[in-house]
């Protein structure tokens, strides 16, 4: 048989060449605990302060504002419901379509579906793998109607809201296009965050160009609570209301419990809060080892043919959070074949989620045309990414 230039053995080989060579299985991602975290639980644990009261949560909330450079950041239990909150603090109503990536985790649209409104799908770009801000544009010429209340969809006639762009595997997108476009088309903007902590576009963190952001602290992102998100602003009036609506909405006093709106119970415990703080004291130190580690793969992948390791948009500066392998388009339906000897390996390999559209429950949405998202889907692994892989060693 003629040996083609794609060669999965000698992917596979690269992939482990970066790798530590313990003969263990390598996860995808695996938190690091490497600072204060047992101390700070346990000062919890110590005092009684678990739950819902506690120094940890306001420390850690300080903290991630200090580090997004927000004005205000708020805790809850984890980065979906961070977004759901988020999207009603934007104004989405229950019958409103909100435009979210085809390309994302399930949570992004979801959030949406909470608020009773509709999730309208949109293509992604190459260059950042999230929205691409001009064909959104385009499509919106010829899909949107400018009223004076706001932009409708001409087709189902109803009210478009907000867009959500996702800052996907920790690639900002494009930002100030898409700020361009939602101020032509009088569209709020809500950054799904949750897995771009450590991540800037042009100087500055993401989560600072929507109203509002959502970030996530789920065991798997870059920074970990257990289970925690956080909800980002630069409206001080909507961080109160963010504060308010996630702690059930009651009306401070000394002993009575009086609530002045259907609030939720989404506060992050102390708990969590301190094992956050703990964490994030590590989060420059992180952010270095999982660059090693993207420099290491961008560097055995560029003499192989047919794959690419996909590196920052030139106007971004990443996280890494999860690194990406990028199929040449001839070889996508090689993809399979590549993550299951990856996988037979010991090398936890995953292709990008199945896409929006394409779960049963999203399949009759609205949606433009999603060709790039589509070839995305088909040529995108990830790779193993815990930044104890970017450490250093001879
Ligand atoms: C992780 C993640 C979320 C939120 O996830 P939680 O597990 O609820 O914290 C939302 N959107 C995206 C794109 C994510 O990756």
């Amino acid at each position: 048989m003629k040996k083609s230039g794609f060669d999965i053995q000698r992917i596979v080989q690269a992939i482990k060449s970066v790798l530590p060579a313990d003969g263990e299985s390598i996860s995808l991602h695996e938190p690091l605990f490497a600072g204060n975290e047992w101390l700070y639980v346990k000062e919890c644990l110590d005092t009684g302060w678990v739950s819902s009261v506690g120094k940890f949560v306001d420390l850690f909330e300080e903290r991630i504002a200090e580090y997004t450079g927000v004005k205000r950041a708020v805790a809850v239990v984890n980065g979906t419901a961070a977004l759901h909150i988020c999207l009603k603090l934007a104004g989405v109503m229950p019958g409103d379509e909100v435009l979210v990536p085809a390309l994302t985790f399930v949570a992004t649209a979801n959030a949406v579906t909470y608020c009773g409104a509709v999730p309208h799908f949109v293509d992604s770009e190459e260059k950042t793998l999230g929205i691409d801000p001009y064909k959104l544009d385009k499509y919106l010429q010829e899909t949107a109607e400018i009223r004076t209340e706001g932009c409708y969809n001409r087709q189902t006639g109803r009210r478009i809201r907000a867009v959500v762009p996702m800052h996907t595997f920790g690639h900002p997108v494009d930002l100030d296009r898409l700020v361009e476009v939602c101020r032509r088309y009088g569209l709020e903007l809500v950054e799904d965050a949750a897995e771009s902590l450590g991540s800037y576009y042009k100087g500055r963190h993401t989560g600072n160009w929507g109203k509002v952001s959502a970030l996530s602290f789920n065991g798997n992102k870059i920074v970990t609570t257990g289970g925690g998100g956080a909800i980002l602003t630069n409206d001080e009036r909507l961080g109160r209301l963010a504060k308010h609506i996630t702690t059930t909405a009651r009306v401070p006093h000394g002993w009575a419990f009086y609530h002045d709106m259907v609030g939720y119970n989404y506060r992050l415990p102390n708990i969590n809060a301190a094992l956050g703080c703990a964490q994030l004291e590590q989060l420059p130190a992180f952010l270095e080892k999982k660059r090693r580690l993207a420099e290491r793969y961008n560097k055995v992948f560029s003499g192989i043919e047919g794959v690419s390791f996909f590196t920052e948009p030139e106007f971004a500066r990443s996280n890494y959070w999860l690194n990406v392998l990028l199929l040449d388009d001839k070889y996508s339906g090689e993809r399979d074949n590549l993550l299951e000897q990856a996988n037979a390996a010991g090398i936890r390999t995953r292709p990008a989620w199945v896409l929006m559209h394409k779960l049963h429950i999203y399949r009759d949405c609205p949606k433009m045309e999603l060709s790039t998202a589509e070839n995305l889907e088909r040529r995108i692994i990830n790779l193993p990414s815990s930044a104890f892989l970017g450490e250093e060693y001879e």
